[in-house]
């Protein structure tokens, strides 16, 4: 596998990959890898003559100075496991040399990002925006695979591709689990064994508002599921929506009409989580 850091470098490289014909495979991430990370560089390879990935904590997208310096790095076990995976070029910038100068441009998304993670930390969709553009330019793919996981932010770049006619092809995958259900994420390693064995709660709950969504209004399967989760202290619920699945606005009926998504985001201690559930 190649291991690039320089811009120049990975530009020339995926350049000359295009002119030769090769289609691109790309999967962008911030590292500390994980069976959901992995999944997406399988479709990527099965889909494409090269697979690239980038690894990239980005400041520009962390509200939270704490949750920045404390978000885990792990660049030669990311390295080990992608390598493993049949990656064939590993990008990992540093910030220094992805933001030269601070970026001047910013993005402003409408209602896509005034709910859930664009209300709860700001600025947040203008880093992801900024870097996955920055990105997108440097690597040239001709596919760019995304997660459920992070639906609102696919969201959001399926506007930022569509707005600057980006020439490339999203996919979105579904959310990997642990098997207790909790959804596979590089912050999941912060918490503490006690925080980790209540975190399934966060996939119960949504599944709980799915049920009681069959035969109650959005309002009352609402306070329902937020009353199951108050039952534990150390979880503090930020945000429990049901939103229509591509508009992501707040829903006030489940009529089947409409793709409806369950979104929440919760602390456990200082680790901040997200899952959602499509129904
Ligand atoms: P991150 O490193 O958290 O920025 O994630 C990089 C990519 O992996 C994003 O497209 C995420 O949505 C995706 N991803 C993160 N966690 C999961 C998961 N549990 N299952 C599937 N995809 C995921």
């Amino acid at each position: 596998m190649l291991q690039l850091s320089s811009l120049s470098d990975i530009r020339q490289h995926t350049g000359l990959l295009r002119q030769q014909g090769q289609r691109i495979g790309f999967v962008p991430t911030m590292g500390a890898l994980h069976e959901g990370h992995l999944s997406l560089i399988r479709a990527a390879k099965q889909q494409n003559d090269v697979t690239v990935c980038s690894v990239f904590v980005n400041p520009a997208q962390f509200n939270n100075p704490e949750d920045f310096r404390l978000y885990p790095r792990l660049l030669e076990k990311d390295a080990q496991l992608l390598a493993q995976e049949g990656c064939d070029v590993l990008f990992a910038p540093a910030a220094e040399e992805m933001y030269r100068q601070k970026p001047k441009l910013s993005f402003d998304f409408g209602d896509l990002e005034r709910v859930m993670e664009g209300a709860h930390r700001p600025g947040h969709f203008n880093g992801v925006a900024t870097v996955v553009s920055k990105l997108f330019h440097l690597v040239q793919p001709h596919q760019a695979f995304f997660g459920q996981k992070d639906l609102q932010q696919f969201a959001i770049i399926q506007q930022l591709v569509l707005d600057l006619s980006f020439d490339l092809e999203l996919v979105c995958y579904p959310i990997i689990r642990e098997e207790d259900g909790l959804a596979m994420s590089s912050r999941n390693r912060r918490l503490t064994p006690e925080q980790r064995a209540l975190a399934p709660h966060l996939y119960q709950a949504l599944q709980l508002l799915q049920k009681s969504l069959k035969n109650h209004s959005v309002e009352e399967a609402k306070k329902e599921t937020e009353a199951f989760l108050r039952q534990i202290p150390e979880i503090r619920l930020e945000y429990l929506e049901v939103v229509h699945a591509q508009t992501l606005q707040p829903l006030r009926e489940v009529s089947g009409k409409v793709p409806v998504a369950l979104c929440l985001a919760a602390f456990l201690g200082e680790v901040r989580l997200i899952d959602n559930l499509l129904l």
